[in-house]
Formats: C-alpha cells, sequence, structure tokens
C-alpha cells in the first residue's frame, strides 16, 4: 500500500489521563496497520479521546479543513453527542473505518457570525454548537431584526444562536427545543430577558429557518463578550452581530451512528436499562 492510498489520521485527546491513554493506544494500534498513516497535518480522519468538549476543540483546530475532514469520536466519560464509541468498541471501530467511504460521511450544518465592529473591522467566526452574546455583568440591550424587519429590542442577560447539533447543549438549558440535526434552521434562544408593563420580548425560543439572516443590533456600550462554543471573544463598540446558516459543514465518518432520539434519551431521560 503506497502512502496515497493510507488513510491520514489525526487524534485529539483532552488533558485526563485516561484520555492519554486512549489516544496513546489509538497511536499504537494504528501505527500497526498499513491502512493508516498518523498525520496531524493533513489529516483525512480526527479521532478525538474525551468529550463533547474535545470534539468541540477538535473542530476549532481543523476548521480550516472541513472540506476535506471527517470527525469521530471516542468517549472516555459519559455519553456524548459528538462522540459515538466507547474504548472497548475501538477495534471495531478501526476495522470499520478501514471501508469507510468519505462520499458517505454525516454532515451537518455550522453557524457563522460576523461581527461588525464601529470602527470598521469585521470579524467571522463559526460555530458547532453556539455562539452567544453578552454585556459583563449589565443588561444587555439590542434590537433584534429577522430577515431584516426589525422583530423585537431585546433587555436580559444575553441571547444564543444555535445550530441543530447545537440544540441539545447549552441552548437546551436556557430553555430552547431539541432540533433534529437533519432539520435545518438556526434557533435564537433568550437568556433571562426582562419582561414586565415596560419591556417587551416574545420570550419563547425561536427557530429561523435557513434562508433568513438573524441580526442582533446591540445598544452602544464597551464591554460585549461572545462565546462560539467553548472560546471566548471580547469586544467593543459592536454594531452588528450577523447570524446565518452559510452552507459551511462538519461532516462525521459513516461507520456507525447511534440514531439521534436515541442519543437523546439516553442522553437526558435514562440509560436504556430501565424501561419505566
Ligand atoms: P464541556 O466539555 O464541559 O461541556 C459542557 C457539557 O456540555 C458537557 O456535559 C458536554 O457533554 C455538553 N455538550 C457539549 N456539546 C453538546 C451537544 N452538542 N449536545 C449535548 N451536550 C453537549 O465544556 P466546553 O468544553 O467548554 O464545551 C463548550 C460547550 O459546552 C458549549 O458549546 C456549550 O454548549 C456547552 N455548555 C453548556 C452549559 C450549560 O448547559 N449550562 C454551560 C457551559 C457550556
Amino acid at each position: 500500500m503506497t502512502g496515497t492510498d493510507r488513510k491520514r489520521i489525526a487524534i485529539v485527546a483532552n488533558e485526563t489521563q485516561r484520555s492519554q491513554e486512549v489516544a496513546q493506544l489509538l497511536t499504537e494500534k494504528l501505527s500497526d496497520d498499513a491502512v493508516f498513516e498518523m498525520d496531524a497535518v493533513k489529516p483525512d480522519i480526527i479521532l478525538t479521546a474525551g468529550g463533547d468538549g474535545t470534539l468541540l476543540k477538535a473542530f476549532h483546530q481543523y476548521e480550516a479543513m472541513l472540506d476535506t475532514v471527517r470527525f469521530i469520536g471516542v468517549h472516555t466519560g459519559h455519553l456524548g453527542f459528538y462522540t459515538d464509541f466507547v474504548v472497548d468498541e475501538i477495534p471495531e471501530m478501526l476495522s470499520a473505518l478501514k471501508d469507510e467511504n468519505p462520499a458517505t460521511a454525516w454532515k451537518y450544518p455550522l453557524l457563522k457570525v460576523i461581527v461588525r465592529l464601529k470602527n470598521g473591522v469585521v470579524e467571522t467566526h463559526h460555530a458547532l454548537n453556539e455562539a452567544t452574546v453578552r454585556r459583563h455583568s449589565r443588561t444587555l440591550v439590542a434590537n433584534v431584526t429577522i430577515a431584516d424587519e426589525f422583530f423585537e429590542k431585546f433587555r436580559g442577560d444575553g441571547l444564543s444562536v444555535a445550530t441543530p447539533t447545537g440544540s441539545t447543549a447549552y441552548n437546551k438549558s436556557i430553555g430552547g427545543a431539541v432540533m433534529h440535526p437533519r432539520v435545518e434552521a438556526l434557533q435564537l434562544t433568550e437568556i433571562a430577558s426582562l419582561n414586565n408593563s415596560v419591556f417587551r420580548t416574545l420570550g419563547s425560543p425561536m427557530i429561523v429557518a435557513k434562508k433568513d439572516i438573524i441580526k442582533i443590533f446591540p445598544e452602544p456600550a464597551d464591554n460585549y463578550s461572545l462565546s462560539v462554543d467553548q472560546l471566548e471573544f471580547d469586544y467593543e463598540d459592536i454594531e452588528s452581530l450577523d447570524y446565518s446558516l452559510d452552507g459551511t459543514t462538519i461532516a462525521f465518518a459513516n461507520i456507525a451512528h447511534t440514531h439521534f432520539w436515541e442519543r437523546v434519551r439516553n442522553s437526558f431521560i435514562t440509560d436504556g436499562l430501565t424501561d419505566n
């Protein structure tokens, strides 16, 4: 087998001893197999050892290569949403990976956030889970538009926009709905909105169609924070934040996939061991 036929693999693990041991085990098994070669610079497949946070970290680390890479997660703690395999399944996982066809990879939409600052600077981020804007220790006051139509003036702690796969993460904790990943839409969820006889917002999460851009125009202030998955950015004087599904996707190797609603049930309701 020549080098060009081999599948190039990168491993990203979190810091725990368990994940480091699993990363070591994966490296040994992959190195012993002529089908694979380790390549952290230009991989075809990225294996993660850890939890969802580790997969999010790997996503941001390899963000520039999303067109060509596929991800697979091995979880070393509790069941994750982006981590399909347990350590005992590694032999079957590697065996399936040999025949994996890139054309059949599962693809999920990513959120694009364009941050326009009043000084003319424009920054773009992509999120796998969500992007959340807050104002440090003060009320966030912001106009919200959907498809360029004024929707509401928000007052409260913050606003979060989630992807379908991110809907089970922070979005769910703040009262958002769980969305099937094949529903291509954005979800806008409020964080502790002020609602009284003077101030009024919709007060419930909104599912916004893929074609529509959500824009947030914060009132002039100098202390905003934007979290993009586990990354944090501080901004002064934001003109607007534009949220859209721009067609970019993350791909997961199609070698095994827990049914989405089974995963939701196992993660949030029961581990499946009891039926009632
Ligand atoms: P982390 O790895 O400690 O993750 C926090 C928890 O969120 C973990 O239990 C993880 O399994 C879960 N999680 C992450 N993505 C998920 C998804 N798509 N569906 C279901 N559960 C998911 O923390 P981190 O490394 O900082 O990861 C950042 C992510 O953690 C953020 O994108 C955010 O969605 C999530 N988070 C959630 C809360 C909350 O629910 N209150 C608070 C902070 C961060």
